[in-house]
């Protein structure tokens, strides 16, 4: 590109073909650059401005460069970053408290990343499951549902049906089963054949990377019931569910469960650091004894700054009612589109997706690469949808001028 350069020193030709060159292939990005970003909207080298639809798969439920949230981040830089959990630090404590009442629980313990937050709630459940009930040493099994994503680890990928997560990587570790989403009947057969050898069942409320899939509603609260009768745990993976993104605060409140064990990350630190956390009751954080468990990083003073900056930010600014109100709207709007290729508009909150006919050749990538053209990036998720989350601060104002961007491409579909 000739572009001249408005943000930083390299031109998006050059930063995709170094990435290319020099980076693993382990991702295969849209062909833009983001260089800057503030609220909704992100900028390339060139100065393109686009509407972030994406929001990095819902870390940044606040929005780019939240100044609340940056403020709290180089404050405490300034002062200090790490210590380690070999000492106290003056920052972890205030900021457990704080987390432990936001969401409800005795106990929090802090990772880093969300696929750290889901192992940690794995561990956590088969030592609750020895020590607390009882199952004999190694015979621990967790529930998991078709379609899942928990992140990348051994562990997790040995819990997924997508080969494209598992193939190449095994052996698998053993000790998963693994049912059908949204079928509570198959949560019920398995629970009476063999409850007693059975830990925990760990859902997603809704299934984002297989493409925003929202369960029937009372599918959680049937589940819930069925492990509460069966002694075992219930185990939510909220990390990109959770924090507002859906309209509540948590998406199992659509279905009025508390889970027993919440996994958070993403959106905790409004995508200025990794940062996870495993919610609990004493009852069970405590099976976990000192020098079982543990990360360098976790819970270290800036993260622990820069997510209590970023959980004040949702609850100050409103954006559970915001996220609410702005994905009924996006819901409403985008079901007016009446094009062949558009077969469905699903999603709660701003977590939203349309489901594509492939037509002519043309899949969703296609369709994500008009948008991007007329300012605005969002990423399919299978060959057929593509999921809208713009940051929650989005307006309504911004979200109409986002709205009538993907109108314009269906109409010269
Ligand atoms: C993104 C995600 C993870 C993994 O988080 P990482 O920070 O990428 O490790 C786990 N569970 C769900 C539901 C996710 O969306």
């Amino acid at each position: 590109m000739s572009d001249k350069l408005v943000y930083g020193n390299i031109g998006s030709e050059m930063a995709m073909d170094m990435e290319s060159r020099y980076g693993a292939h382990n991702y295969h990005p849209m062909p833009v650059v983001i260089a800057k970003g503030e609220g909704p909207f992100v900028w390339d080298p060139e100065g393109k401005r686009y509407f972030d639809f994406l929001s990095a798969y819902s870390a940044v439920n606040q929005g780019h460069c939240h100044p609340k949230i940056i403020k709290a981040l180089t404050d405490q830089a300034q002062v200090l970053t790490l210590t380690s959990r070999a000492f106290y630090n003056n920052k972890l404590g205030e900021y457990e408290k704080f987390i432990t009442d936001f969401f409800g629980y005795d106990m929090v313990l802090p990772m880093n990343t969300g696929v750290e937050g889901v192992e940690t709630a794995l561990k956590l459940a088969r030592k609750w499951s020895y020590n607390v009930k009882g199952i004999p040493e190694n015979q621990a099994k967790i529930i998991v549902c078709e379609n899942n994503f928990h992140g990348r680890t051994l562990a997790v990928i040995s819990a997924s049906t997508d080969p494209d997560a598992y193939k190449g990587y095994g052996p698998y570790l053993p000790g998963f089963v693994k049912i059908p989403y949204n079928d509570t009947a198959a949560l019920q057969k398995v629970l009476e054949e063999d409850a007693a050898n059975i830990a925990a069942f760990l859902v997603e409320p809704i299934q984002g990377e297989a493409g925003v899939f929202v369960p029937d509603e009372g599918y959680l609260k049937k589940c819930f019931d069925l492990c509460k009768q069966n002694n075992v745990l219930f185990i939510a993976d909220e990390v990109q569910t959770g924090i507002a993104r859906t309209g509540k605060l948590l998406a199992v409140e659509y279905d009025n469960v508390k889970p027993d064990v919440l996994i958070l990350g993403k959106a905790i630190s409004g995508g200025v650091l990794p940062v996870s956390a495993v919610l609990a009751n004493k009852e069970i954080m405590l099976v976990i004894k000192p020098g079982e468990h543990g990360s360098t990083f976790g819970g270290f003073p800036l993260a622990c700054t820069v997510a209590t900056a970023a959980l004040k930010v949702i609850r100050d600014e409103n954006l559970i009612e915001h996220a609410y109100e702005s994905g009924k709207y996006l819901r409403e709007e985008l079901n007016k589109i009446n094009h062949p290729m558009l077969k469905l508009v699903r999603g709660r909150g701003l977590l939203d997706a349309i489901v594509i006919e492939p037509k002519d050749g043309i899949e969703a990538w296609d369709v994500c690469l008009k948008l991007k053209e007329k300012g605005l990036l969002a990423k399919p998720t299978h060959r057929h949808i593509i999921r809208f989350a713009p940051p929650l601060v989005i307006t309504k104002e911004q979200l109409t001028e986002a709205i009538n961007i993907i109108k314009s491409v269906f109409a010269e579909l």
